[in-house]
């Protein structure tokens, strides 16, 4: 019998097991340093704003648009209780794209006004700032669920197909993907690596502290909500409606009512943005320790 086959045993605790776990925890990342967004002008300057144009994100689909560095644009639940999947890209440079690890470490595990947006290595600054969340009044709730995560990743047939076997197409991965390749005009396969783990926009979720377990529960998300961001730098965004709509009971499927969401660009007047600039690349000089 080889060793593989035997029962697999807890390891058993060391006499001093209480005071190992006694160790209070630091923050990794204190986020004091942090460049601040200011706020206060890039609200003066969405007041005197004009709507550019609207994209109608059909369910258990997914849409591309585009918002110029110093524009806004509003996620709007409508019609009902809806999830959205986003990515984003440096309109110039695809290689530069959401990295929502970083900014779970950077913000913590779910993301509200105020927070950003932060891009992949080796750029690594800003690429939206939250400027509106009318569900900021959420926080966390009892179960430690809270809105808008960067801890998932984003439902995808890989996943669906381990798990039970299935092929089903209009996961948030597939439908980022077809709206990719549609807009960029490339094949599926040369536009599925460019989709990567999103910005769960109006979805509820957190660990369970018992098995620390990635959950969610039904979006609080009604029409009427939305989240609004202001790009730091030019974008192209996509946005995928889940097939899990509000998230409640399953995705993965076509098992759960699905609504469109909406996305709206806004430019603002001439001259109101006066001393801003799009964030720079970051600093690191990349030797990495040579030369
Ligand atoms: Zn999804």
């Amino acid at each position: 019998m080889s060793q593989h086959t035997q029962p697999v045993s807890a390891a058993e605790a060391p006499a001093d097991a209480a005071e190992r776990r006694a160790v209070k925890p630091v923050i990794c990342y204190p986020n004091e340093t942090l460049p601040k967004p200011d706020l206060d002008l890039y609200q003066a300057a969405r007041s005197g704003a004009v709507k550019t144009g609207e994209v109608l994100v059909q369910p258990r689909d997914a849409a591309c648009f585009t918002v110029p560095a110093g524009h806004f644009f509003r996620i709007s639940s409508v019609e009902g209780s809806q999830v959205g999947d986003l990515n984003l890209w440096n309109l110039n440079d695809l290689s530069e794209r959401f990295f929502s690890g970083k900014t779970r470490a950077l913000h913590g595990t779910h993301v509200t006004r105020g927070e950003r947006l932060w891009s992949s290595l080796p750029y690594l600054r800003p690429m939206a700032t939250i400027t509106e969340d009318t569900l900021g009044w959420y926080g966390i709730d009892s179960y430690g669920g809270s809105v808008h995560d960067v801890i998932g990743t984003r439902c995808d047939p890989y996943t669906g197909n381990l798990l039970s076997g299935d092929d089903y197409h209009y996961c948030c991965h597939s439908n980022l993907t077809r709206a990719l390749a549609d807009h960029l005009g490339i094949p599926l396969a040369e536009a599925e690596p460019h989709v990567h783990d999103v910005l769960n926009v109006f979805m509820c979720t957190g660990f369970t502290r018992d098995t620390g377990q990635y959950f969610m529960k039904a979006s609080p998300v009604r029409p009427g909500d939305y989240l609004e961001f202001f790009a730091e730098i030019d974008l192209l965004g996509a946005l995928s409606a889940c097939p899990g709509g509000d998230c409640g009971s399953e995705h993965t499927s076509d098992t759960a009512p699905c609504h469109p969401l909406l996305v709206e660009t806004f430019a603002p007047k001439e001259g109101a943005l006066a001393g801003w600039e799009p964030p720079a690349q970051n600093g690191y000089d990349r030797s990495h320790g040579r030369g």
